[in-house]
């Protein structure tokens, strides 16, 4: 890498509830126990792919505001 050549925006995808991830896998459930959702502090069974207690769509929505400030960085490095 040069360091020079301007970088791509990441693709604008609008945020639709439910979709973006995939946690099907039985990794993804702890029969044992429940524990405190990292985002909202309910309990859940749900586990992120780093092992973190998690609900589906609270993680979902940390990625989208995630993807929305790394997309609004990329818009103010471009004016
Ligand atoms: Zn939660």
């Amino acid at each position: 890498m040069t360091g020079r050549r301007p970088r791509r925006a990441p693709p604008e995808q609008p945020y639709a509830p439910g979709t973006h991830l995939d946690w099907r896998d039985s990794r993804h459930w702890d029969y044992e126990h429940a524990r405190p959702c990292r985002y909202c502090g309910d309990d859940t069974q749900l586990r992120d792919s780093k092992g973190s207690a998690a609900h589906k769509v609270c993680a979902e929505e940390a990625l989208a505001a995630q993807a929305a400030e790394t997309a609004a960085a990329y818009r103010m490095r471009g004016t």
